[in-house]
């Protein structure tokens, strides 16, 4: 789906409702109510177009990248929660009963308990998913424990809301903007169930077989994979996937990985996976040959359909799991574009495919610069982390300005060379990241 194609729904989910209201609701009241209504309304609307965002449809993320839908769903989840809180607030009718010269209630809210009991619902449940988003790290849940309440908070905010929309809502007497409240609200459920149910039925018809696991570097493990009957699906270099692995496709145990292999490899897919919790501690424990499911692919971290003269791939540790799919690609289909390979670690015995990094690096009009913070005695590459010095050392020459840059790593690292490559010229519009975070 073009982007352009999703701006439009995004925009016509958040005002489409508005829109209704005003063309087919009742007269208008004073500008304090109509903005009260205005808020709650948006506010139902934001929240239907945050089940979309969840960062778990392709199809968007595909199109913006899993950074950029995670940054959107945060905006307009702060957005949502200000309109809900500030709504009761600004109306200035007077909270009675409709009075008998008033029977169509339109100088007055519905104020009964049970029409209101659903809004203050979602108007205390919003913060609380709000907070708990924010302040995730901090309460040291299991990611899955965490995604779990996530989703039942945000169906109960949902639920909340709703029926105090139907139940109180001035405009929603107009059973065409009701009707779309409750298909909105149904196809925001809809993707819940799908994400629980539909989706791991599809996977359960596409396994995947572990192929190869083994030691790539200090704490990281190569993981491979091949589709068990069938043909594997079709990505693009440096996109992710979601990975189920000694479990069934029903689990809701999922990690993201990045593809670190390329399309022109074959079906099977190599991930790099770094040492780090409870789950990826124990990815040497998988056996060979043990059954695997797999979604994707997911994200845009990729060149394919980004026109530009030459290419840079900027990675901190794990982080050159997408970018060594992205330059393996290259490699494998002659990609006549020169391409510059940044790649840190703290130590030598932290680099993966050292001998494929040296081959990439003989062949023409490619420069490959490792960095090592640590490095051993006698080490000719750059000594220190990737800093700015070293961005203006490679990129410092004009030409460099419609080059187009990936960087993955740690957010620290990707903040500073983008500030440099900033510095340099570089428009924003050319530095495309991934965080490695899904929240
Ligand atoms: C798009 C993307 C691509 C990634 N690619 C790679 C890669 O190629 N190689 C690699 O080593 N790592 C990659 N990661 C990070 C990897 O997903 C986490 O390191 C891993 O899930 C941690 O799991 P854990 O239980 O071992 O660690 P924990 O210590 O439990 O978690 C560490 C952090 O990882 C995140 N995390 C944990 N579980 C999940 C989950 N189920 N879903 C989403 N995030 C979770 C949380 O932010 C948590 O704070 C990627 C992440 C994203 C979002």
């Amino acid at each position: 789906m073009p982007a352009f194609a999703l701006a439009l729904g995004y925009l016509a989910t958040l005002l489409g409702p508005l829109a209704l209201a005003a063309w087919r609701g009742p007269a208008p009241r004073s500008p304090a109510d109509e903005l009260a209504s205005g808020a709650g309304m948006m506010a139902l609307s934001i929240i239907l177009v945050e089940f979309a965002l969840s960062g778990r449809f392709a199809v968007i993320s595909r199109r913006t990248g899993l950074d950029a839908t995670m940054r959107m769903h945060q905006l307009f989840a702060r957005t949502a929660l200000a309109l809900a809180l500030v709504h009761p607030f600004l109306y200035r009718a007077p909270a009675a009963p409709p009075p008998p010269w008033d029977p169509t209630r339109q100088g007055v809210i519905a104020h009964e308990p049970w029409a209101l009991a659903g809004g203050i619902a979602a108007w205390l449940i919003l913060p609380a998913l709000s907070l708990s988003a924010i302040g995730r790290d901090a309460l040291g849940w299991r990611h899955e424990t965490w995604r779990l309440t996530h989703g039942a908070l945000a169906l109960a905010a949902l639920g909340g809301a709703l029926h105090h929309a139907l139940s109180a809502g001035r405009y929603a007497a107009e059973p065409t903007l009701a009707a779309v409240w409750i298909a909105g609200s149904a196809l925001a459920a809809l993707s819940l169930l799908w994400a629980r149910i539909g989706r791991p039925l599809a996977l359960a018809r596409r396994p995947w077989r572990i192929a190869a696991l083994a030691p790539a570097a200090e704490g990281v493990w190569r993981l491979r994979l091949e589709p068990d009957g069938w043909r594997g699906f079709r990505y693009t270099a440096g996109q992710f996937a979601w990975l189920k692995l000694a479990c069934g496709p029903f689990s809701i145990r999922e990690h993201p990985f990045s593809i670190a292999s390329a399309p022109a490899s074959g079906d099977g897919l190599e991930f790099l996976i770094k040492e780090l919790g409870d789950f990826t501690s124990r990815i040497g424990a998988l056996e060979v040959g043990a059954r695997a499911w797999v979604d994707g692919p997911h994200g845009a971290l990729t060149i394919e359909g980004r026109p530009a003269p030459r290419v840079a791939l900027i990675a901190g540790g794990v982080g050159i799991a997408p970018l060594l799919g992205i330059a393996r690609q290259m490699a494998l289909t002659n990609d006549p574009r020169p391409l510059t390979l940044v790649y840190g670690n703290r130590r030598a015995e932290q680099i993966v495919h050292a001998d494929e990094l040296e081959a990439l690096a003989a062949r023409p009009r490619t420069r490959v610069a490792l960095a090592l913070a640590e490095p051993p005695p006698g080490w000719r590459g750059h000594r220190g982390v990737i800093d700015p010095g070293l961005i203006r050392a490679l990129f410092g020459a004009p030409e460099h300005r419609d080059t187009l840059f990936l960087l993955c790593g740690p957010p620290a690292m990707m903040e500073s060379v983008e500030g440099a490559l900033i510095a340099l010229g570089v428009p924003a519009r050319r530095i495309l990241f991934e965080r490695f975070r899904h929240d």
